[in-house]
C-alpha cells in the first residue's frame, strides 16, 4: 500500500454537514480531504426547511443568497382541525433578516454547497468509504476503501465524523449513542396537488387518525408528511390522497395529481455521549437524531458544521491551543439536547390518540393561539432564534 496521504481534517460524510465544515474550511484555507462512500450525490428531497437562524449562520460562506434566491418563502404555519383554524403562526416579528421558513429540496442545498465548495477549489471524493479510524498521540489514521475494495491510508490532525446516524466514525471513537424510537411509521411524498388554500402557508392538520403536514415548495409542488401505523414502503398518489380526504380540509377539495417522489421513515431520537474523543469529532445526524417535527434535523448539523470549521480553523492556523475544540461539544451538545426535547414534545402532542386528549389539546392550541406573545415564542423557537 501507498503512504498515507497527509491533510490536516478528514471529514467522512458528504451531506449537508460535511459539506458545509468543507466550505468553512476551504473558506479560511485549511486544507482538508471530505470523503463520501457514494459515487454521486443523493437526489432526494429529505430535509424540506430551512430555518432563519441557519440562513444567518451560513453567511459567512458565501451560500445563503443562492438558497434563498432558490427556496420557496412560507411566511406563516397554521394549525388546523380539519377546516377549522386552532392557531397561525407568522414569521413577520422574528428578530431575523430572514423573516420566513425556507421551504429547499434537500438535494438542491446540497447541491448549492457543493457548487461553492468547487469555486473554493474544494472537491468531495466519490466511491471512498471510510473503514477503519485509528487514533495516536498526533493525530489519526483512515482506512478508506474504494468501490472495488481498494483500501488507502488517509493522515490527519482532526478527523470529523459528519457520516450520518449509522456513523462508522463514531463507532470508531467508541461514543455512546442511545437512541429510542417512536411507534409511528411517516409518509413522505412530494406532491403536485390541486390546493385551493393560500398556497403558500404551511399546514399541520392535527386529526384523530394522525397529523398530516402540507409544504408548499412554490409551483404546485407540495410535501405531505404523515404519520401513519405501519406506512407502505412507496407510498402511492392514492395512499396520499386519502390521507388528505381523513385528515385536510372538508370544505375545499384537494385533488393530488401526481407523486414526485415518496418514502417512508420510522423516527429515532437520542444524542451522542460526546461530540469529542481527543482527534476525532461528531457533526450532524453522526452526532443527534430526532423527530422531524418542525424540520430541524439538517438545520442543526449545518449550524454545527459552521462552529465546528471556525473552532478548527482557529486551531490549524495555530491561534488557539487544541483545548479551544473542547469548545465545540459545550456550545453544539446542549443545543441538540434542547432539539431532541422540543421536537419529542411536538410529536407526541401531534400524535396524541384518545378522543377527550385531542380535544383538549385542540381547545389549548386555540387559546394559546390568542395570545401574540405566545405565537412570537412558537416562531422564534421554530427559527431556532431563540438560544445562543
Ligand atoms: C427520507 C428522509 C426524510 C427526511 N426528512 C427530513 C425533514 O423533512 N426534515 C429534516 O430536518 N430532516 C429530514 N431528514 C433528515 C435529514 O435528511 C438529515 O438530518 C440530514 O441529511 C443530516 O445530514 P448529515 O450530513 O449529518 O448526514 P447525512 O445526510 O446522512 O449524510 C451522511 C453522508 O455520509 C456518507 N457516509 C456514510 N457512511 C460513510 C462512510 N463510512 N464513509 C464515507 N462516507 C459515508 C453518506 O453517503 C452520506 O452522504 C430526512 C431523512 C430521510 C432519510
Amino acid at each position: 500500500m501507498s503512504p498515507p496521504q497527509e491533510t490536516s481534517i478528514v471529514i467522512a460524510g458528504a451531506g449537508p454537514t460535511g459539506l458545509a465544515l468543507a466550505n468553512c474550511l476551504a473558506g479560511q484555507g485549511v486544507n482538508f480531504v471530505l470523503v463520501d462512500k457514494l459515487a454521486a450525490p443523493q437526489t432526494t428531497s429529505r430535509a424540506a426547511a430551512i430555518h432563519a437562524r441557519t440562513l444567518e449562520v451560513l453567511e459567512p460562506l458565501g451560500v445563503t443568497d443562492a438558497l434563498v434566491g432558490a427556496g420557496f418563502p412560507i411566511q406563516t404555519v397554521v394549525l388546523q382541525d380539519r377546516d377549522k383554524t386552532l392557531m397561525r403562526v407568522g414569521f413577520d416579528q422574528i428578530p431575523s433578516r430572514y423573516q420566513y421558513i425556507l421551504a429547499l429540496p434537500q438535494n438542491e442545498t446540497e447541491a448549492i454547497l457543493t457548487q461553492r465548495l468547487t469555486a473554493l477549489g474544494g472537491t468531495v471524493e466519490r466511491d471512498r468509504e471510510v473503514v477503519a479510524v485509528v487514533q495516536d498521540g498526533s493525530g489519526a489514521t483512515v482506512t478508506v476503501q474504494d468501490a472495488a475494495g481498494s483500501p488507502a491510508m488517509l493522515r490527519a490532525r482532526y478527523v470529523v465524523g459528519a457520516d450520518g446516524y449509522h456513523s462508522i466514525v463514531r463507532q470508531a471513537a467508541g461514543i455512546g449513542f442511545a437512541a429510542g424510537t417512536y411507534a409511528e411509521t411517516f409518509i413522505l411524498a412530494d406532491v403536485h396537488m390541486d390546493w385551493t388554500l393560500p398556497p403558500g402557508d404551511m399546514r399541520l392538520f392535527l386529526a384523530p387518525e394522525g397529523l398530516a403536514l402540507v409544504v408548499p415548495f412554490g409551483g404546485g409542488r407540495f410535501r405531505i408528511v404523515a404519520t401513519v401505523p405501519e406506512a407502505p414502503a412507496t407510498p402511492t398518489r392514492a395512499d396520499v390522497q386519502s390521507i388528505l380526504d381523513q385528515r385536510g380540509p372538508r370544505a375545499s377539495r384537494v385533488s393530488v395529481t401526481d407523486v414526485l417522489w415518496s418514502s417512508r421513515f420510522r423516527i429515532h431520537h437520542g444524542v451522542a455521549r460526546h461530540y469529542r474523543a481527543s482527534r476525532i469529532f461528531l457533526a450532524g445526524d453522526a452526532a443527534h437524531v430526532h423527530s422531524p417535527a418542525g424540520g430541524q434535523g439538517m438545520n442543526i448539523g449545518l449550524q454545527d458544521a459552521v462552529a465546528l470549521g471556525e473552532r478548527l480553523a482557529e486551531v490549524i492556523a495555530e491561534r488557539q491551543p487544541d483545548a479551544y475544540l473542547d469548545g465545540y461539544e459545550q456550545q453544539r451538545r446542549p443545543v441538540a439536547e434542547r432539539v431532541v426535547a422540543m421536537t419529542d414534545q411536538m410529536t407526541r402532542m401531534g400524535t396524541l390518540t384518545g378522543a377527550v386528549g385531542q380535544q383538549v389539546r385542540n381547545i389549548g392550541l386555540t387559546v394559546a393561539g390568542h395570545l401574540p406573545f405566545v405565537r412570537r415564542r412558537i416562531a422564534t423557537r421554530m427559527a431556532e432564534l431563540s438560544r445562543p
